[in-house]
């Protein structure tokens, strides 16, 4: 590595290593060669989203730790779209280049066991957990938690998979068993007035700023829409910026962290999970925002000052699921005559049902019209 320090800046010119190919890095790099920036990426296919804008594309393992530390060595900060590299990786690539965020986050957010023990352990909100990696533990957690609970994975779990509902300890021994007996955390169910997401960003020297909160709906527990703002109480939108930045400060943490939250139906906040990287509850900072999820995860990452994270009109993102081709190839030019609605596609060759294929993002003086006209925007996607 150079002779430089962590605070001092990485300037336009330099070279960012991504590890992970997909549409968060993608738009990550579209922000970073906006600013001058060469990019990197490491993922273990060709022709990735990221893969496409970026000036080298190296296809490996994120496990072949000589490819890592060869990638590490051609570029000046190494950061993530991809959150499941392991800490040997990380720390492989900590010997030739910055990684921001560090090894230690990853490993914290990247175990759904850790991340909500980490929670408690400073005093955050979180639905009541209980282990399972043996037949007892599942029936100590049956008890422990109570029912209606989700099971879910430990690691690897994400969009729903790996997630099963649970009503007693038969049903929980059936999908356990479906999970192939692999470490689970059991979380209590929750009844969900609505959820919300915040994207705080951290620089080196420990500027804060953050987006949100934005407002999630999903569906087959993947993300459709996000809005911003959340229609969520002046207290509870507090507290979960308040959240976000402890997190961030006791993590050490460098870059962009997404906290999803669960809001209860009786008006309180529960840390979901954490994601440490932009997120796709942010896309419409893209459009949005002063400076996007991704602008600003470069400006951390570089040790520069942060921009405004300011919402320059409310926002509507809808996700557009490889379901929408079914039919055939979708009515871009029906979508593209609302003049008020941007379309983003990641580039990828072939759609399948539940694949993020891209996303829509409409501006609107209310919230209300904004969402109302991406649905719309979607609808005649599918228009003959
Ligand atoms: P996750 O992968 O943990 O973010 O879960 C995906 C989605 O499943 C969440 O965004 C919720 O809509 C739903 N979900 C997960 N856990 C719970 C829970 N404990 N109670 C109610 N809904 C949940």
């Amino acid at each position: 590595m150079s002779a430089r320090k962590p605070s001092d800046p990485i300037l336009p010119g330099a070279t960012i290593g991504v590890l992970g190919g997909g549409q968060l890095g993608r738009m990550f790099a579209m922000a970073a060669r906006r600013l001058g920036y060469r990019v990197h990426t490491l993922a273990p296919e060709h022709d990735t989203p990221t893969g496409q804008i970026s000036d080298v594309e190296v296809v490996a393992s994120y496990d072949d730790l000589d490819a890592v530390r060869a990638f590490a060595q051609q570029v000046d900060v190494v950061t993530f779209e991809f959150e499941n590299v392991s800490t040997a990786a990380a720390t492989a690539a900590e010997a030739f280049a910055f990684v921001r965020p560090n090894g230690q986050a990853l490993h914290v957010a990247q175990h759904r066991f850790r991340e909500k023990t980490f929670l408690v352990q400073h005093g955050l909100p979180v639905s009541p957990f209980a282990p399972v990696r043996s037949p007892e533990e599942l029936a100590h957690a049956v008890s422990a938690v109570g029912t209606p609970a989700v099971l879910k994975t430990a690691t690897l779990g994400y969009d729903g998979k790996g997630q099963a509902a649970v009503s007693d300890l038969e049903s929980a021994e059936v999908a356990w068993t479906a999970m192939k007996r692999q470490d689970a955390v059991l979380e209590k169910f929750v009844n969900l007035d609505r959820e919300v997401s915040v994207i705080g960003a951290r620089s080196v020297s420990g500027e804060f700023s953050w987006f949100g909160p934005i407002e999630n709906a999903h569906a087959n527990h993947i993300l459709d829409v996000s809005v911003a703002p959340a229609g969520l109480h002046e207290r509870l939108a507090k507290e979960s910026v308040e959240i976000t930045r402890q997190v961030m400060e006791a993590l050490d943490y460098v870059g962009i962290l997404c906290i999803e939250f669960f809001v209860t139906q009786d008006g309180r906040l529960l840390v979901n999970e954490l994601a440490p990287r932009p997120h796709n509850s942010g896309h419409l900072t893209f459009d949005a925002c002063r400076t996007s999820q991704f602008e600003q995860q470069l400006r951390a990452i570089c040790a520069l000052p942060l921009g405004s994270p300011e919402l320059l009109q409310p926002a509507a993102m809808a996700n557009l699921l490889g379901d929408i081709w079914n039919d055939g190839e979708p009515n871009w030019t029906a979508a593209l005559s609302f003049p008020l609605v941007k379309l983003h596609l990641y580039g990828k060759a072939s759609a399948r049902p539940g694949r993020k294929m891209g996303h829509l993002t409409a501006l609107a003086p209310t919230k209300d019209e904004a969402l109302t006209n991406v649905i719309h925007a979607r609808d005649a996607l599918r228009r003959r």
